[in-house]
Formats: structure tokens, C-alpha cells, sequence
């Protein structure tokens, strides 16, 4: 049920389409993340009416609450939660590296407390397969070790090896789930096999070479595409562009390539001159709710108090509701009471801006013409109002 078909390149960036069980996904794309099955501040309606065409769900939080088994019983993850397109799952590697009050990694997997009530878990590659099975993930995430930035080259080394023999369990877990779908809740709950992909991830910190190595020993493994994990952790923007632009080229051109918790606007179109075809990140929606939005225009800071009596929509360019009924004074007014409106028209114009960015992106390539439109984007950010 899985498969992707590029239809239009210019240099390394891609135009294609990847199809899952439940739907087909334009790529390029963006993901909005919805952590604990819903993206903050916005309904799945919203999400549609701004051309989300996939949904990233976070299996750390919904493992914890409120339960795997308790989401298979319901159906799956998309019966459960209303949404009928695809859906992602990271592993939950990145949040138990991050959430957890308490965390030990060893061979196993990472043993932790969970960051609500302290109960003790642990997540093997195995149980992060098992988890994604009960969710029904269209694509589900390998687990891997995520480590924290900077790092020297002989632990990036040691996490990257590790990484490599988790991915070979990960895998191994996966497949024995296509073949005996009765091991998870979820398949005999619905009486069938449920279909999706596994994506395996490249680690190596900041090491050209590590980078290169990951990815051909990931690729032997065979997953059914391909991610790049463990950048936009604090790196310079330019050692990350260098860092997908050496990965890429050994992935295999035919299978869409997803760079993980990236970024800006800005590094979503530099991605994808370096032949990336996903993307996720908190931007837009944790931004949106905390006042700023990204425009046309450069970054505008919504508590700012030049906005107070300012009639203009937050991004003339922009179509979205937002923009078409709401005033720069209105939304000051609203941030600045507290209203809960603030952060849903927020963070609804901030998903409308990436994906119409990524739509224009597609539209760009389908006509030969991203190369103009990387150079016209660019422009346009940065000559214009940058708000602190
Ligand atoms: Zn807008």
C-alpha cells in the first residue's frame, strides 16, 4: 500500500507523489504536528481547510495517555481521532530523550519515568514497533538514539553504531508484524492486516563522514524510505544545509526522503533543493501561539506595540481566514487579553503560510521554475520587516 513516484525534478529537488493506505501526499510536504492527537488550538477542520494532507503524531505522549491498546480498541489512531488522511508516528525517541524526568539508555532500549507521574517504562525498538502496529500508523518511525548537540566524534560514532543495530531490530520487529498481524492489538481488533511503512533514520551529528555512513548501512537494512535525524538541534544553519546535502545523494532516488523537526520557511526551501520531500516541525503552530507569525514579509511579533492601531492584515499576500478577517490591532488585542482565539487564528494563518509555501514550491517545479522562486523567496524575507 505503500509507494512514492517522482514526476518532476530540477537539480537535486523533487516534485512526486507518495501514496499510503489512507491517501495520497503531494510531496514536497509539511506535516503539522499533532502531538497528542490533535494539533493545538486548531480543529482537523482547520487543518484541512489550509491543505494539510498528512498529520504527525507524537507515540511517546499518546503511549502515555491515553494508551496504545486503549487507541487500538477504538479503532486506531485515525478512527479514534476523526482523521481520515495519513498519519506519521516518530518513534518516541526524541521526546524520552527530551521529556523524561529520568532516562537511562542501554543495549536494550531507554529505560525512563514518564515526565507526568514519574511511572517507570521502557522503550526498546521493538516496543516503539509494537506501539506504532496498535496506533496504525500509515508510517511509522524507527527507533533510534537521539543525541544531544554538540557532540565529539567518537560518542556521534558510538550513538550512530547503536542506532544502526537498534534499526536492524526495529526492522526485523516491523516486518514480523506483516507477517503475523495478530501480534498487535490493533489487527485483531479490525480482523485484518493493517497496512503501513516503516522509515528508517540517518544519524552522525555534524560528520560528513558519519553522516555518508549512516545512510548506506541504514539503506542496507532496507526500510521503505528514508529519514534524517538528530539536525535543527542547535547546529549552525549552514552545517545542517551541508549535512542533508551529503546524505541525500545516498538514499535511493526513488523513495521519499523526510528531514526530520525542520525548520524555517526559509530552511524548508533549502531542503528541498537538496532533494528532501518531508518535512515536520513545532514552528508555525508553537510560534503562532505564542505571537509570532511568519509572513511574505519576514517574521511579524504580534505583541508588539507598533500593531496597536494597525489596520492591515497580518500578511497581505496571505488568503487564509485569518487574513481575510482579522486586523493586526485585532489579533494585538486578542494576544494581549488572553484570549484563546489568539492562538487559533495564529497558528491557523502560520500553517496556511508553510503549506502554501510548499504548494507554491510544487507548483514551481512542475515548470522548471524552483530555481527562480528559491532566489525570489529568499528576497523577499529578507529585505522586509524582521520583528524581534
Ligand atoms: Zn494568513
Amino acid at each position: 500500500m505503500f509507494s512514492f513516484k517522482v514526476t518532476h525534478t530540477e537539480g537535486a529537488a523533487r516534485r512526486g507523489v507518495m501514496t499510503t493506505a489512507h491517501g495520497d501526499v503531494e510531496t514536497p510536504a509539511f506535516m503539522p504536528v499533532g502531538t497528542q492527537g490533535a494539533v493545538k488550538g486548531v480543529t482537523h477542520r482547520d487543518l484541512e481547510s489550509v491543505g494539510a494532507q498528512i498529520l504527525l503524531a507524537n507515540t511517546y505522549h499518546l503511549y502515555l495517555r491515553p494508551g496504545d491498546e486503549l487507541i487500538a480498541r477504538r479503532g486506531g489512531l485515525h478512527a479514534f481521532i476523526g482523521w481520515s488522511k495519513p498519519i506519521l508516528t516518530d518513534s518516541g525517541g526524541y521526546q524520552v530523550f527530551s521529556l523524561a524526568s529520568r532516562r537511562k539508555i542501554t543495549e536494550d532500549g531507554a529505560h525512563f519515568q514518564s515526565h507526568l507521574d514519574g511511572s517507570p517504562h521502557l522503550l526498546t525498538p521493538e516496543k516503539a514497533a509494537d506501539i506504532q502496529a496498535n496506533l496504525g500508523s500509515d508510517i511509522a518511525m524507527v527507533f533510534d538514539e537521539c543525541l544531544a548537540h554538540p557532540a565529539d566524534a567518537a560518542s556521534a560514532r558510538a550513538s550512530m553504531e547503536r542506532t544502526l543495530r537498534w534499526a536492524k531490530r526495529g526492522r526485523d520487529r516491523f516486518l514480523q508484524h506483516r507477517e503475523q498481524p495478530a501480534l498487535s492489538e490493533l489487527a485483531k481488533v479490525r480482523g485484518e492486516r493493517v497496512e503501513g511503512a516503516q522509515f528508517g533514520i540517518v544519524q552522525g551529528s555534524v560528520f560528513p563522514d558519519l553522516r555518508e555512513e549512516s545512510a548506506e548501512r541504514t539503506v542496507e537494512i532496507g526500510f521503505d524510505a528514508y529519514a534524517i535525524g538528530g539536525l535543527s538541534v542547535g547546529e549552525p544553519t549552514d552545517v545542517m544545509y551541508d549535512m542533508v546535502g551529503r546524505t541525500t545523494p545516498k538514499l535511493p532516488l526513488d523513495l521519499p526522503r523526510y528531514l526530520m523537526g525542520a525548520g524555517t520557511p526559509e530552511d524548508l526551501v533549502e531542503a528541498v533543493a537538496r532533494g528532501v520531500d518531508l518535512f515536520d516541525c513545532v514552528l508555525p503552530t508553537r510560534n503562532g501561539r505564542n505571537g509570532q507569525l511568519f509572513t511574505s514579509e519576514g517574521r511579524l511579533n504580534i505583541k508588539n506595540a507598533r500593531y496597536a492601531e494597525d489596520d492591515r492584515p497580518p500578511d497581505p499576500a496571505c488568503q487564509c481566514y485569518t487574513c481575510q478577517t482579522c486586523s493586526r490591532a485585532y489579533l494585538r488585542h486578542l494576544f494581549a487579553v488572553g484570549e484563546l482565539n489568539a492562538g487559533t487564528l495564529n497558528t491557523l494563518h502560520n500553517l496556511h503560510f508553510y503549506l502554501d509555501t510548499l504548494r507554491r514550491i510544487r507548483e514551481s517545479l512542475t515548470f522548471g521554475r524552483f530555481e527562480s522562486f528559491r532566489l525570489l523567496f529568499h528576497e523577499s524575507l529578507s529585505r522586509q520587516l524582521q520583528d524581534p
